[in-house]
């Protein structure tokens, strides 16, 4: 099928991205590497009256350190990352999440943003950047506001972004010295969409952990529970019977095959953190 007629413009400001989104009155859409936005349209899902390509806007292509943030461009690609373009500014770690979104050709053109935006509930950045604590920055004619990345997904393909919103950058924490992240999904072939996937964060200095659930048919789910403990007492915390009584309590629709492979996905997370050396011991 091919897309249906929708009229394109590509603006190099974001001022005029927002001129366009606001005019359209719901009708317009940003588009950005459009690798979902364009399949979208040639389904036919998506039947936007006007197409607004945001790509080439300078002021979504930045990486920039802020006082313990790193702010990261919408349109920054998923290739970019991967390529260690912006490294430092960019933790090594997501070079690794980058790595396994979809294919090449797919993560040359495909965003940050354009990622956030879309929704998936498999997606990678939509979990990662959950676990980080990373905060989305949107403009529209409102004006900006920040939103917390775990609370922008509403459910499946659904946000908290209003029609004339834009997304511009995503703020991540700084690596520190003793901040450790992990991340694993399960998927049938390399640079699929996950079928279980888990993030963690874990910062010792600060008593800090987040533990997210992705790729569960809506928003990142947090296991705030397990994150506790394992704020506060650190690496012994979590046994594995503790692991799957969490995943059970956050998925109880699902049955045994897919807690054990959210659990597996925790756990694996875990493991990358270096706080859960035990159970790799005892697979
Ligand atoms: C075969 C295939 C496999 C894939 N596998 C994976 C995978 O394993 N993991 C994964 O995470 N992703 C995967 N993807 C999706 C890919 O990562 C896309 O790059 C991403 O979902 C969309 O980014 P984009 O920049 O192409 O956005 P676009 O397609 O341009 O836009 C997507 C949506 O976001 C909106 N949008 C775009 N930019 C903005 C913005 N700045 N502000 C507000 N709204 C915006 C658009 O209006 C649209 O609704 C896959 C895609 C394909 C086609």
């Amino acid at each position: 099928m091919k897309a249906p007629r929708f009229a394109y413009t590509r603006v190099l400001e974001v001022g005029d991205a927002l001129a366009v989104l606001a005019a359209g009155g719901g009708a317009a859409k940003a588009m950005s590497g459009s690798q979902s936005l364009g399949p979208m349209l040639n389904l036919r899902l998506a039947r936007p009256a006007h197409v607004v390509d945001v790509a080439g806007i300078s002021g979504l292509r930045t990486v920039r350190r802020k006082e313990g943030w790193v702010e990261i461009g919408a349109a920054i690609t998923h290739a970019e990352i991967e390529d260690g373009v912006y490294e430092p500014l960019i933790a090594h770690p997501m070079r690794e999440v980058a790595r396994g979104i979809a294919y090449r050709a797919i993560r040359t053109r495909g965003t940050v943003g354009g990622s956030l935006a879309h929704a998936d509930p498999a997606a990678d950045w939509v979990v990662t950047l959950a676990a980080l604590g990373a905060r989305i920055v949107a403009k529209s004619p409102r004006g900006e506001r920040t939103i917390e990345a775990d609370a922008l997904m509403l459910g499946a393909y659904t946000t908290v972004l209003e029609s004339d919103e834009l997304i511009v950058s995503v703020v991540v924490p700084s690596e520190t010295p003793t901040s450790y992240w992990g991340y694993h999904k399960v998927c049938r072939k390399p640079g699929e969409f996950a079928e279980a996937s888990a993030a963690v964060y874990f910062d010792s200095t600060h008593s800090r952990a987040r533990i997210v659930l992705g790729a569960a048919d809506g928003p990142p789910i947090l296991l705030e529970e397990l994150a506790a403990d394992i704020a506060a007492r650190g690496t012994g915390a979590a046994g594995r019977e503790q692991l799957r009584a969490a995943v059970r309590t956050a998925l109880p629709e699902r049955d045994a095959l897919d807690l054990k492979l959210f659990t597996a996905c925790v756990a694996r997370a875990l493991d990358q953190c270096g706080i859960f050396a035990d159970l790799k011991k005892a697979e």
